[in-house]
């Protein structure tokens, strides 16, 4: 929808992807005002940074962790400039990656690029429908703004509810849905039942070893995997990528050779630049498999602990203080004193386990089925028919651009999203690495889309 005078785009979502998206809107033109709407304070830190706790580190070298995909020192040099003692193989903590992303947007809203032009607006967007020259946004607290454009950058949603947890029990005290909005402190004294054994795990157990020192945890997934992690220096230069049109099972095969090779740290890493062309190249069966057989190993090395937080974890199961299971929950029930009690059966085993926990934590990961999904802006979408699920309920259909396909598969030329809920398209889009540059391509694919 070309549009003669300064194009408004509405960003809906300040964590990084909401923020890297305004802040690229607003270096490519000189004219265009962008509405950047954040129901959380502070703003610029999404579910990622949003942690005190120096223990919370990065998953990244800082090295690959510049919001620029053209300057990637940059965070180096920010670190640098603040004599954190970190270079670009250190990890650094996911705080000071909010002080970094908060500081660019200080920068660039109050400086010549964008001076007047990017309007924070703290309030959840709720509903969007066709108005104006464009969009119509309905805001929680009863405002209603119009934009020629919108970039959905909602993020990572809290996980959706396990297999096991009834309704009765996560309307509980006992139960925390949300692994990255709660407060160790608050917890009642005693063990801890952690479903899930991935990176949202590691954080929660650290918080609560941090609030509790010693205190029992037991975490449980399907396979009881945990997340391996970052080791030495990484490689100066890494092997040649593997071509874009391998099949998963020959993208495996490439895999091993060059694990054997190289290691299998510096393999994934190769794949990196593939990874996106790899997934658009397989067929939803292929995808489909992936998903079923390989995901959770994928994960697993693909996305590795900072070696000081692997230490920990490795103390804390070392003493038996976390233990890791694979198994199903089989019920969550309340018992008088407001404990849980588990029962939960070990990965091909017959018999049953009973855990008694003080609180009960789905650290699952962030949940992707926008058919599944509790949020007002998101329902509202679908209901509206404006957008629907990609075909394998990983986020939004959107196409290559970040166009938000609706409910009849018309990618529309002004409603895009970035970030995780694009991982239909993408697959790896969950870390800045892969982040930065979609923001970018956002970013012109809309201004592109609103030039007269
Ligand atoms: C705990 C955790 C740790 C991570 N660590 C790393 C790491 O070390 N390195 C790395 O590269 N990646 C990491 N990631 C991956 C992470 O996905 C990306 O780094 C990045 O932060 C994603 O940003 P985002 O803006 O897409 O999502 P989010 O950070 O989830 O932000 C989305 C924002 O949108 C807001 N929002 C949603 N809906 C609305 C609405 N309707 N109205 C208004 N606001 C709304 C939310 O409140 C939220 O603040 C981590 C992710 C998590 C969850």
């Amino acid at each position: 929808m070309p549009h003669p005078s300064a194009p408004v785009i509405a960003v809906i979502g300040a964590g990084f992807s909401g923020v890297m998206t305004a802040l690229n809107l607003l270096r490519r033109s000189p004219e265009a005002k962008v509405i950047l709407f954040e129901r959380r304070t502070p703003v610029g830190l999404g579910a990622a940074y949003a942690t005190h706790n120096p223990g919370h580190r990065l998953n990244v070298r800082a090295g690959n962790m510049s919001a620029w995909p053209d300057d990637p020192a940059h965070f180096v040099t920010w670190l640098r400039a603040r004599n954190f003692g970190l270079g670009p193989a250190d990890f650094a903590t996911r705080a000071d990656y909010g002080r970094y992303l908060q500081g660019l947007v200080a920068e660039i809203a109050e400086g010549p690029e964008g001076a007047g032009r990017l309007v924070v607006t703290p309030d959840a967007v709720v509903g969007i429908e066709p108005g104006g020259d464009g969009w119509r946004l309905r805001c929680a607290m009863g405002r209603s703004v119009t934009a020629h454009a919108v970039v959905l950058a909602l993020g990572n949603p809290p996980p959706a509810r396990p297999p096991g947890v009834d309704e009765a029990f996560a309307a509980s005290n006992a139960y925390v849905a949300d692994p990255w909005r709660w407060n160790a402190a608050e917890l009642p004294p005693g063990p801890v039942m952690l479903i899930g054994t991935g990176l949202t795990m590691v954080d929660v157990a650290l918080s609560l070893n941090d609030a509790q020192h010693g205190r029992p945890m037991l975490a449980l997934s399907r396979r009881g995997l945990a997340p391996l992690q970052h080791d030495g220096a990484p490689p100066r230069i890494l092997p040649a990528p593997p071509a874009n049109d391998l099949s998963p099972l020959q993208a495996f095969a490439w895999l091993r050779r060059a694990a054997d090779e190289h290691g299998w740290r510096t393999a994934i890493d190769a794949t990196r630049p593939m990874t996106q062309a790899l997934w658009r190249g397989w067929s939803p069966a292929q995808k489909q498999a992936f998903l079923r057989h390989a995901r959770p190993f994928w994960e697993i090395h693909r996305h590795r602990l900072a070696p000081q937080v692997a230490r920990r974890i490795a103390a804390m199961r070392a003493t038996g203080q976390l233990t890791l299971a694979a198994g199903k929950i089989r019920s969550l029930t309340l018992e008088p004193d407001g404990f849980a009690l588990c029962r939960w059966r070990g990965r091909g085993e017959h018999g049953g386990y009973v855990f008694r926990a003080a609180s009960v934590i789905n650290c699952t990961g962030p949940t992707g089925d926008v058919l599944a999904s509790t949020d007002p802006l998101i329902q509202d979408l679908v209901k509206r028919g404006l957008a629907r699920p990609d075909p394998l309920r990983l986020g939004f259909d959107v196409d290559d651009s970040g166009r938000v396909r609706d409910v009849s598969g018309q990618a529309s030329p002004t409603l895009l999203a970035v970030g995780p809920a694009t991982r239909g398209a993408s697959w790896e889009i969950t870390a800045v690495p892969d982040i930065r540059g979609q923001t970018v391509a956002v970013a012109e694919t809309v201004l592109a889309a609103l030039r007269p």
